[in-house]
C-alpha cells in the first residue's frame, strides 16, 4: 500500500483476468505495461490451473506477481478443468448453454475467494475483467477503486451503449438499421446482434450478466481500454462525453511484448520451435504475398465450412497460412483420415501452404513482412493486432461484438473487406456455411487489386500512428502515466 510517507510513491495493482484467451492475453499485456512503470508493483489474482498459462506470458524479470485462489468448480457443478482458458476455448462453448450458465456461477462465486485475495495483499486499485461485475464491490469494501476492463474498443463499446438504450432492433425484424445517436452512419441488421440483445425480453442469463456489468461500470473508477485515441478519436470522445464513462485508452497492449520469445507465448501455448518452422517458412514468400487466416481462440468452424474454406484457397492459388482448431495430427494419421480437409488438398497445396493445427504464433505471424492481408473472425485482439502491424483484413465476424468490430475495420477504417457473414452464432458457424466463391472474391479483391493495395497502405499509416502511441510521449504512454499519478495520488491520500 503506498502512504504519504513513501518517497517512492509506489503503487500496487491487482488484475483479475477473466479465463478466456481473448480476455487473459491482453489483461496480461496491461499487467505487464503496469509492472514496465517505475514504482508499480503488479499482482495477477487466477486460479491454479490458469497460473502456468500466465506465467508463460510474463517475463521472469518483470515485477510481477501470481496470487491462487481457488475455483469454486463443485460448488456450482462444473468439472475442476473447466476453470482454465483452454478449456474455455476447446470445450465450454460447445457445451451448450446450460454448461455456460453454470459456467459463469462459477465465476460468481469467485467473489468469496477475491475478497480474501484481496484483503491478504492489500492492493492500491483492482482491475478486474468486465465479467466479473461484482468485483466493484470487492474492491469498493477496501476503499480502493476498481477499473474495468471489457477487451473491446471504443467503437463496439459505443454502439453496444446505443443498442442497449434506444434498442433500434425492436422496430426492424430484418432490415438493416442505422445504429441510433452513434457518430456515423453505421448499418446493421437484427441478425448481427449478439443474442444477449436480441432476446433481451426472454430472461435470457446473459442480458441479466450484460445488465450487471452496465450497473457495476457506474461503481466503478472508470474504464481501461485496450484501443489507441488516434485510431477511433470521434468513438473516444463520445464515450467520455456523451455516455459519460471516465477511461483511459493504453494500447494496443500486445506492443508491450517486445521479444520473439514474449510474443511467441502468448496464450501460454506456442513452443520456439513451431513458430520458427513457420517463420523461416515465411521468409522464402515475398513481401505481402500471403495470406494469414485466423478465427481467434474460439471460434469452431463446422467441417462443410473449413471444406468451402480449403476450396477457395485452392482456387484462389496464391500463399497462405491458415489456422484451424483441430488437434495436430498424430503421425499415423494420414491426411485422407481428416474429414474437413478436400481429400489431397495438403499436397497439391504444399507448396503455397500451411496448415497450422491448434494454436499459432498470431503476432509472430502477421507482423512478418510477407502477410499482405488477415482473414479474421474480428475478435477484438486480432483485430487491433491487424491494425498494429499494418494488415489489411478480409472480415469474417461470427460472435460476440464481431459483427461492430468488422463495421470499423470496414466502414470507418477503410481497411477491410467483408466475407458478407450475415448472422450471429454463438461459437460455430454450423448453421450459416459461406460459400468458396464468395470466399475466394473477397480474398482476390484483397490480395490481387488495386483496393487491397489502398487499404493496405492505410493500415500501414495506422501501424505507424499504433507504434507512436505506445512510445514515451504517445497518447497511449502518456494515458497510463496519468492514470498510475491519479491512482498513486490517490492512495497516498
Ligand atoms: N491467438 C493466438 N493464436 C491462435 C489463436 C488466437 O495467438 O491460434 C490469440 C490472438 O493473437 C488474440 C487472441 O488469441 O490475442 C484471440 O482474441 P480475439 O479477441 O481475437 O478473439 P477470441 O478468441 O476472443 O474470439
Amino acid at each position: 500500500m503506498a502512504t504519504a510517507d513513501d518517497p517512492t510513491g509506489n503503487l500496487h495493482v491487482a488484475i483479475l483476468p477473466f479465463m478466456a484467451h481473448g480476455h487473459m492475453i491482453p489483461i496480461i499485456d496491461i499487467a505487464k505495461l503496469f509492472a514496465s512503470r517505475r514504482g508499480v508493483k503488479t499482482t495477477i489474482i487466477t486460479t491454479r490451473l490458469n497460473a502456468p498459462l500466465v506465467s508463460k506470458q510474463i517475463p521472469t524479470t518483470a515485477e510481477i506477481h501470481i496470487e491462487l485462489i481457488r475455483f469454486p468448480a463443485a460448488e456450482a457443478g462444473v468439472p475442476e478443468e473447466s476453470e482454465t482458458a483452454d478449456f474455455f476455448s476447446s470445450t465450454a462453448q460447445k457445451m451448450g448453454p446450460n454448461f455456460l450458465f453454470k459456467f459463469f456461477h462459477a465465476a460468481a462465486l469467485l467473489r468469496r475467494p477475491l475478497d480474501a485475495a484481496l484483503a491478504k495483499i492489500r492492493p492500491d486499485c483492482l482491475v478486474s475483467d468486465a465479467f466479473f461485475p461484482w468485483s466493484a464491490e470487492s474492491a469498493g469494501k477496501l476503499g480502493i477503486p476498481r477499473l474495468v476492463f471489457h477487451g473491446t474498443g471504443y467503437f463496439a463499446l459505443c454502439t453496444a451503449v446505443c443498442i442497449r438504450v434506444h434498442k433500434p432492433h425492436k422496430n426492424s425484424d430484418s432490415e438493416s438499421f442505422v445504429v441510433p445517436c452513434l457518430p456515423g452512419k453505421i448499418e446493421l441488421t437484427p441478425s448481427q446482434l449478439p443474442e444477449s440483445a436480441r432476446k433481451e425480453e426472454e430472461g435470457n442469463p446473459f442480458t441479466e450478466l450484460v445488465r450487471e456489468m452496465a450497473e457495476s461500470e457506474g461503481k466503478s473508477y472508470g474504464v481501461i481500454v485496450n484501443s489507441f485515441r488516434e485510431l477511433e478519436p470521434n468513438y473516444a470522445d463520445f464515450y467520455r462525453d456523451e455516455l459519460g464513462r471516465r477511461n483511459w485508452a493504453i494500447g494496443p497492449v500486445s506492443l508491450s511484448n517486445r521479444r520473439s520469445e514474449e510474443k511467441a507465448g502468448r496464450g501460454g501455448r506456442g513452443t520456439g520451435e513451431s513458430s520458427s518452422d513457420c517463420l523461416k517458412w515465411l521468409e522464402s514468400k515475398e513481401p505481402d504475398s500471403v495470406i494469414y487466416i485466423c478465427f481467434g481462440s474460439l471460434a469452431d468452424f463446422a467441417d462443410s465450412q473449413l471444406k468451402e474454406i480449403a476450396a477457395a484457397l485452392e482456387s484462389w492459388g496464391g500463399s497462405f497460412i491458415w489456422v484451424v482448431r483441430k488437434d495436430p495430427r498424430t503421425e499415423s494419421e494420414s491426411e485422407s483420415e481428416e474429414e474437413w480437409l478436400p481429400v489431397g488438398f495438403e499436397d497439391r497445396t504444399a507448396e503455397k501452404g500451411l496448415i497450422i493445427r491448434g494454436w499459432a504464433p498470431q503476432i509472430l505471424i502477421l507482423e512478418h513482412e510477407a502477410v499482405g492481408g488477415f482473414v479474421t473472425h474480428c475478435g477484438w485482439n486480432s483485430t487491433l493486432e491487424g491494425i498494429t502491424v499494418g494488415k489489411a483484413m478480409v472480415t469474417w465476424p461470427v460472435a460476440a461484438e464481431q459483427f461492430y468490430n468488422e463495421k470499423l475495420v470496414t466502414a470507418v477504417l477503410g481497411i477491410g473487406l467483408p466475407v458478407e457473414a450475415e448472422k450471429w452464432v454463438r461459437g460455430t458457424g454450423d448453421d450459416e456455411v459461406i460459400m468458396a466463391e464468395g470466399i475466394e472474391i473477397a480474398v482476390r479483391r484483397l490480395m490481387d487489386g488495386d483496393e487491397g493495395k489502398e487499404m493496405r497502405r492505410k493500415a500501414k499509416e495506422l501501424r505507424e500512428m499504433a507504434r507512436m502511441a505506445i512510445e514515451e510521449g504517445g497518447s497511449s504512454h502518456s494515458s497510463l502515466s496519468d492514470l498510475i499519478d491519479e491512482l498513486k495520488q490517490r492512495s497516498h491520500v
